[in-house]
């Protein structure tokens, strides 16, 4: 099926085009650049941007894809979670597009299209899966029986999201907004052993109650901690070296539960989804750890990895391939859509 994909949940209006698996265009327009002097997205801002970008976004997506809408067999579009200002005008655009070119629309959830887009890069997940959701607002282990509609939560995070936990740290260390990709590119040439930081929820007791929850506040603190004591000494911050640590003890602890739940699953495919999958050390660490146990890990490219609307229509493909009621025109955006909703 040929979908369109709309996403509006945070600060990027993403529009994409998929064939089955294939990506044909994927359109993003971004309104990071006006939230970055506060430090991090601002909702309003991010409505209107969107409202702005939403109808050039569009047609910019179906002149590459090199198709019209009356082409198109399905739309799809983020219904939640997310901010609830940005998500109701993806809504009433796809809304929109569908009532007027007379198509089915199908409102997926945000975090299930972080994993669907994965298929754009390595084709039908097999089932079951574990799916490691690591973004700006969500880390969480999930268990994939059936990518239209059977997603069980392993765990989550009892605090910080782990995308949060780059952002605090990076402000701390003087690096822009949003802080994944600077302390990413920072890290490289520092020391991932220079500090010893913290492992969120992996002492024993910890792992009775917390198997495969994370938490991500205390690591931040001790990063503070250390930094702050550093300044009040008069000694300079070796940026590098705490951004390698930084990252180290969050790969650490994300790729050590993430190939857990494989094995307690008895699953040999893990997906690594959300903004933060985008991180060469995840990437490097969690394919290092699951090869020793024959576990297969599966990670779309960055730039899929961060928000954007292929990702939406990666998921809407799969449930029109799936025979997937289409949801109602009335649909409603969810800020708060729990994460076994897929479709609504
Ligand atoms: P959610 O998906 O939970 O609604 P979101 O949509 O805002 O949140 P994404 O776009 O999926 O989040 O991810 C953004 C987050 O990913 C930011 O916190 C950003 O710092 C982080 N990120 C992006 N690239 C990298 C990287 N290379 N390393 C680590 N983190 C990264
Ligand atoms: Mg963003
Ligand atoms: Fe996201």
């Amino acid at each position: 099926p040929l979908v369109l994909g709309i996403e509006t949940s945070c600060d990027e209006t993403g529009v994409g085009i998929v064939r089955g698996h294939t990506l044909l265009a994927d359109a993003v327009a971004s309104s990071v650049d006006e939230h970055a002097r506060f430090g991090g997205v601002v909702p309003e801002v991010a409505s209107r941007a969107h409202l702005e970008a939403m109808v050039p976004t569009v047609q910019r997506a179906l002149d590459t894809a090199g198709v019209t809408l009356a082409d198109v067999d399905a739309i799809a579009v983020t219904a939640g979670p997310g901010l609830a200002g940005a998500l109701l005008v993806g809504v009433a655009a796809a809304k929109a597009y569908a009532l007027a070119a007379d198509k089915p629309l199908y409102g997926v959830n945000h975090l299930a299209a972080h994993v669907a887009v994965d298929t754009l890069e390595h084709g039908p997940l097999p089932e079951p899966a574990i799916a490691l959701l690591v973004s700006g607002g969500h880390s969480s282990l999930l268990r994939v029986d059936d990518l239209a509609g059977e997603v069980e939560p392993l765990g989550s995070t009892i605090d910080d999201a782990a995308g949060e936990a780059f952002d605090k740290v990076a402000r701390l260390l003087g690096l822009p907004f949003p802080g994944g990709p600077p302390i990413d590119r920072e890290a490289r040439a520092g020391d991932p052993a220079a500090i010893s930081f913290p492992r969120g929820l992996t002492g024993p007791r910890d792992l009775e109650r917390h198997r495969f929850d994370f938490s991500f506040s205390g690591l931040k603190t001790a990063v503070a901690r250390w930094v702050e004591a550093r300044q009040r000494a008069g000694e300079p911050v070796p940026v590098a070296d705490v951004a390698a640590s930084f990252q180290e003890a969050v790969c650490d602890v994300l790729a050590a539960k993430a190939v857990d739940a494989c094995r307690t699953h008895g699953v040999e495919t893990l997906v690594i989804g959300g903004g933060v999958a985008a991180n060469s050390r995840l990437r490097a660490v969690a394919e290092e750890r699951a090869a020793k146990y024959g576990i297969t890990v599966r990670v779309p490219r960055p730039k899929l990895c961060t928000d954007n609307g292929a990702m939406v229509a990666a998921l809407g493909s799969h449930l029109v391939a799936a025979d997937a009621r289409p949801s109602a025109l009335d649909l409603p955006a969810d800020s708060a859509m729990p994460l076994t909703v897929v479709t609504v």
